[in-house]
């Protein structure tokens, strides 16, 4: 006995039969897509009517999230423009430096312990001016509680006086490029990059190996998958403890959790040697919907945070250049180690000049060893060159762009970080399909909110927040855009075999959708409705979920 469901329309993915208007599901697979007369040849069967007047897709892979979208919920937001959280509430936007810490202050009125960290997200002072957020401004929503609140990049923090007094940073003498130093010599409260901001950080409810952990910020995470269409999604940068590991492998093998889970180990606090033994241990524990083994590792920090490193000439503002998170020697010999043991990694690079030096490393490693279809992949990567993705396609590497940032900080990118002329050929979506690359595009949350049809839709139009079109020459199809969150990611984690089509033997992940992406017109793309998802044959209404 098996399911039909037919829809208004059904999109495969599949070159072969493109369109279908009924598919069939058994065991949590797909048995086929076709007309009705073909599926009945597989047997005994019962129709399953629900979607008949809904438009079928592949479910969306989101190649590049983080689970910490769905702990960060329980934070204040204090993001610039208005936000779902994982239940279907919009969050509104606060638009000056005085209204978050209004916001804050609500927040901190409603704490009853004391001495209980508080906690905000998704802050984007690049909005307001050349103004920054100091720990005297924190200081005034409380001197006796830590406070600390997550830049939207996720790679600077902020904190008060009482935070970098608890970690042992209030003092004089402090060297570090990731701690900026106020006039008085101490601190001014920002913390630039992981060095920096894990130490204070966990004093103010950011501890990242909690985070991991945190059971009830992946449940919630699922809950926004399914309103956002997503059946496979990655997350990109988890320090995977053991706890932690045994915890998602009990909560996505539960029989209602929605969502398959990718999670990448990221590269820190091991050797390179440790770090790909981990991979490998990891790697023999996936299972379904727990894909382990990928390992992620940064090498910069952010292009709106000055913290990307940038070659010649620079930021456009004259900011100094970012920072190196990796040293170029364990990039290497990660690489190096890699193509030994056939364990892949995807590398964080914002700056062009951090995409060369992976380029660079990947070529040496290749040099000693061979690995053939590695899929070695570059995530961001947004102001890699037309030379630089020619040198991708040459060395086997997949690229996942991040066009979310046009809308986001396109305006930032033209007037202030790198410039017209390089903010145009940001994420060049356009010229990764030229050449050749194997692409995905991606939303990064908690960075940006979840939701593959936006971040397509960001990829269609390139409009800046304030309607700017930027770079009309690497806008990509609609049709290029919908295999790009599906097949696309699905390639990068090289579950194309699995996932990202609707055909004979895959697994039955679809996105239930509204309207048809196809027909609602290219500017329209990201108001698509998604009523919800089926994972695995298992049906997830988002009004239910
Ligand atoms: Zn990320």
């Amino acid at each position: 006995m098996f399911t039909i469901f037919p829809a208004a329309k059904i999109i495969t993915m599949n070159p072969s039969r493109p369109y279908a208007t009924h598919v069939a599901v058994r065991d949590g697979r797909i048995l086929g897509a076709g007309p009705l007369s073909e599926l009945a040849g597989w047997g005994e069967h019962q129709i399953d009517t629900r979607f008949a007047g809904k438009v079928l897709m592949p479910g969306l892979v989101e190649g590049h999230s983080h689970v910490s979208e769905g702990v960060f919920w329980r934070f204040v937001y204090c993001g610039y423009f208005d936000r779902m959280d994982p239940g279907g509430h919009t969050w509104p936007g606060v638009k000056s430096i005085e209204d978050v810490l209004q916001r804050l202050r609500d927040a901190e009125a409603r704490l009853t312990s004391p001495d209980e960290p508080l906690a905000g997200w998704a802050l984007d002072p690049i909005y307001f001016g050349t103004r920054r957020v100091s720990r005297q401004d924190l200081d005034k929503v409380s001197a006796t509680r830590p406070i600390g609140v997550m830049h939207a990049s996720g790679h600077i923090l902020n904190v008060n006086s009482k935070a970098l007094e608890l970690a042992g940073f209030l003092r004089h003498g402090i060297n570090h490029p990731g701690v900026p130093l106020g006039p008085d010599g101490l601190p001014t409260g920002e913390l630039k990059g992981p060095d920096a901001m894990t130490p204070v950080g966990k004093h103010a409810n950011f501890d990242r190996e909690l985070q991991a952990g945190d059971e009830k910020g992946l449940r919630e995470f699922a809950r926004l998958c399914v309103r956002k269409g997503v059946t496979t999604a990655a997350d990109l940068a988890n320090l995977l403890p053991g706890p932690a590991v045994d915890m998602m492998l009990r909560v996505t093998g539960e029989a209602r959790f929605p969502a398959r889970i990718v999670p990448l180990r990221r590269f820190q606090g091991l050797t390179p040697h440790e770090l790909i033994e981990r991979a490998r241990e990891l790697a023999a524990l996936s299972t379904d919907r727990l894909r382990l083994g990928i390992v992620k590792i940064v090498a910069d920090g952010s292009i709106q945070g000055f913290s990307a490193r940038l070659r010649w000439p620079g930021y456009y503002n004259g900011a100094p250049n970012g920072l190196w998170y990796v040293a170029p020697e364990q990039l290497r010999e990660c690489y190096r180690l890699a193509v030994q043991h056939g364990v892949q990694i995807h590398t964080h690079t914002n700056g062009d000049e951090a995409t060369e030096l992976v380029l660079d490393c990947i070529e040496e490693a290749l040099r000693y060893g061979s690995a053939p279809d590695h899929r070695f992949t570059f995530q961001h990567c947004q102001l890699a060159d037309a030379a630089q993705f020619r040198r991708m396609k040459a060395l086997g590497c997949c690229v996942n762009l991040f066009p979310n940032h046009h809308f986001y900080w396109g305006d930032q990118h033209y007037t202030t970080t790198v410039g017209p002329e390089r903010a145009e050929r940001m994420n060049a979506c356009a010229t990764a399909l030229r050449t050749g690359v194997p692409l995905a595009i991606h939303s990064d949350a908690p960075v940006t909110p979840l939701g593959p049809l936006f971040t397509a839709w960001c990829a269609v139009n390139r409009r800046t927040a304030s309607g700017r079109m930027l770079g009309e020459h690497e806008r990509i199809s609609v049709p290029d855009a919908l295999r790009t969150i599906t097949l696309g990611a699905a390639y990068t984690m090289k579950l194309d075999g699995e996932v990202g089509s609707i055909e004979c033997g895959k697994r039955a992940d679809l996105a239930v959708l509204e309207d048809d992406p196809e027909t609602i017109g290219a500017e329209r793309l990201k108001d698509v409705r998604v009523w919800g998802t089926v994972q695995g044959g298992r049906v997830f209404a988002a009004a239910e979920i």
